[in-house]
C-alpha cells in the first residue's frame, strides 16, 4: 500500500499534509475548542475534513482556509458541508483576519492541525491580527511548543517565545505522537491553546508593537553576540544596566518583561 495515499488522496509532501486519523486524539480537539453555534471559527488546512466535519455539524457555519485546491475542491462538494461551509481556497500567509472579523462583526476563533513546513511564519503572521482573535488550537510539531513555551536563559528561548508570551497566555493541552496522522510524520506534535492577553490586563503592555519587533529582532539575529554589542546602536550600557540588564549577557538572558521595557524607552 502507497503510505501517502489516504481516502483517495495523495498526501502533499510540500504543503505539510499529515492527516489526522486517532478518533481519540480528534475527539480531545474538538471538545478541548468546545465550538458553540453563533461563534466564527476559522480552520487553518481543513484537508479531507479530519476536523472540519464533527465541528461543521456543530456549526451554523465554518470559515476554512485550504491552498491545495483538490482538497478545496472535495470539501465544497462534500454533501455533510454544503449548507455552512465558506471556504477559502489561498494560502493562509496572505489572509486578512482583520477584514474576516469585520465582515463577520464577531471575534474570531482560529484553529488547526497546522503544516508543519509553515508554523512559525505562520505565527507571527497571526500575532498582527491578535486584537481580532478570541482563541487559537493549533496541532504543532513538539520543538515549536517547546519554543512557544520556554523560558530565558534556554537554548529553545528565542522571539517566537518572546512574542507569543508577550501576546497570549500558551497552554500545552494535549502531547500526541506521530501515529495519529497518516502519513506518519517523523516528529511528536503537541496540540496548545493560545489565549490573548487583553489590552486591560496585558502583563507587559508595550506602547509600540514594532519597537518590541525591532528590539527583539536586533538582540536575536546574533544571539551568541553580548547586548553591549547586538543593542549598540539601540541603547548605551548604561540604559540597559537601569533595567536591570546587564550588558555582557545575551539575548537569551533577558526575560519577556525586559524586553518590554527595552521596547517602551526606545525613541
Ligand atoms: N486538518 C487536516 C487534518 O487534521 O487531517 C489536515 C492537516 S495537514 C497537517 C495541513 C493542511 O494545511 C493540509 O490540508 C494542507 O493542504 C494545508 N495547507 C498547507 N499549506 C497551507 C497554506 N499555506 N495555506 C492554507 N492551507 C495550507
Amino acid at each position: 500500500m502507497n503510505r501517502r495515499l489516504y481516502q483517495g488522496h495523495f498526501a502533499k509532501k510540500r504543503f505539510g499534509q499529515n492527516f489526522l486519523t486517532d478518533k481519540f486524539v480528534i475527539n480531545q480537539i474538538i471538545s478541548s475548542i468546545h465550538p458553540s453555534p453563533k461563534q466564527i471559527l476559522i480552520e487553518i488546512g481543513p484537508g479531507l475534513g479530519a476536523l472540519t466535519l464533527p465541528i461543521a455539524a456543530q456549526m451554523d457555519k465554518i470559515l476554512v482556509i485550504e491552498l491545495d485546491r483538490h482538497l478545496a475542491d472535495r470539501l465544497n462538494q462534500h454533501p455533510q458541508l454544503k449548507d455552512n461551509l465558506i471556504l477559502y481556497q489561498q494560502d493562509v500567509m496572505t489572509v486578512n483576519f482583520s477584514k474576516l472579523s469585520a465582515t463577520f462583526k464577531k471575534p474570531l476563533r482560529i484553529f488547526g492541525n497546522l503544516p508543519y513546513n509553515i508554523s512559525t511564519p505562520l505565527l507571527f503572521h497571526l500575532f498582527k491580527y491578535i486584537h481580532c482573535i478570541d482563541d487559537m488550537h493549533f496541532m504543532l510539531q513538539r520543538e515549536v511548543v517547546n519554543r512557544l513555551l520556554a523560558a530565558p536563559n534556554t537554548k529553545a528561548y528565542g522571539r517566537l517565545s518572546i512574542m507569543a508570551q508577550y501576546h497570549c497566555k500558551v497552554i500545552p493541552i494535549l502531547a500526541v505522537p506521530p501515529n495519529a496522522f497518516t502519513p506518519i510524520p517523523k516528529v511528536y506534535s503537541t496540540m496548545i491553546r493560545l489565549l490573548p492577553h487583553r489590552s486591560f490586563s496585558h502583563p507587559y503592555p508595550v506602547t509600540d508593537i514594532e519597537r518590541l519587533n525591532l528590539v527583539t529582532r536586533q538582540a536575536f539575529n546574533q544571539r551568541r553576540k553580548t547586548l553591549h554589542n547586538s543593542l549598540c546602536a539601540l541603547f548605551a550600557d548604561q540604559e540597559l544596566a537601569k533595567i536591570g540588564i546587564y550588558p555582557k549577557l545575551r539575548a537569551e538572558n533577558v526575560s519577556v518583561e525586559q524586553y518590554c521595557l527595552l521596547a517602551n524607552r526606545l525613541h
